[in-house]
């Protein structure tokens, strides 16, 4: 599902965040990316769904879409298939919960009907059904994360990446989030989670790759946060 050979990342301020990343994540796996701060888990995850581009590299395949080489306008296409979530949520503020979802269908043109049925869908399966109306501002951290985890998922996408999901919830709320990203890896989605969540990533295993300084260090199945505690 997705392949990186020798991928490399240099920002224009000649910061080189990502220096040989090579690995390969199968379709249906829930990955973990941990390490220190600044060491490239969020160029890594951000090269996955081209928010950054690639400086240099011998392979970047998501999902079928050939990253270096994909144009601007097919990276539409690559979104349908990569749904993202981040720590600070990004809802649009003056639209309802409903509106917020509905509009990552929208932007793809799919019908009014196909839209209703599906949104409803997914925020039941978030467990949001009855806020519908609500807006962001009148919702709690956890409730906004289920909104932005729906609206990552309403078009159905091969791969989700979240880049540290939990970095703004509690810790109560956190394991909730993570039972719901871990539904949605059930149902088949291939899920990459960048995370700083020790706690999770011990309780709830799944595979490991640690990345330091812009490489991976460690890459293990059903790994722990550290090596050595
Ligand atoms: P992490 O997610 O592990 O904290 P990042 O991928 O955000 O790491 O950052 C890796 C390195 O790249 C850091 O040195 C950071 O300062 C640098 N960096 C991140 N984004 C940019 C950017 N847009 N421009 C320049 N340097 C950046």
């Amino acid at each position: 599902m997705i392949e990186m050979q020798n991928v490399v990342k240099k920002y224009s301020n000649g910061t080189t965040a990502v220096r040989d990343l090579s690995v390969t994540i199968a379709a249906g796996e829930f990955v973990y990316v941990v390490g220190p701060s600044g060491s490239g888990k969020s160029t890594f995850v951000k090269l996955m769904y081209r928010e950054e581009k690639a400086t240099a590299g011998k392979k970047l395949e998501v999902a079928k879409h050939d990253l270096l080489k994909i144009k601007n306008r097919d990276v539409p296409y690559l979104r349908r298939d990569v749904g993202v979530v981040f720590q600070d949520f990004k809802l649009l503020p003056k639209k309802t919960v409903y509106e917020n979802v509905a509009y990552a269908m929208e932007v793809i043109g799919k019908k009014p009907r196909e839209i209703q049925k599906r949104v409803m869908e997914v925020l039941d399966l978030v467990g949001l059904k009855h806020k519908v109306r609500v807006f962001p501002d009148q919702l709690s951290g956890g409730e906004e994360q289920r909104v932005s985890i729906a609206r990552a998922i309403v078009n159905t996408p091969k791969v989700l990446i979240a880049d540290e999901p939990t970095g703004n919830l509690d810790p109560d709320t956190s394991m909730e989030i993570m039972k719901l990203l871990d539904r949605i890896n059930g149902q088949g989605t291939t899920v990459v989670m960048a995370t700083h969540n020790k706690t999770i990533v011990d309780s709830i295993r799944h595979r490991v790759l640690e990345i330091d300084n812009g490489l991976i260090v460690r890459d293990e199945a059903e790994g722990e946060y550290e090596l050595d505690d």
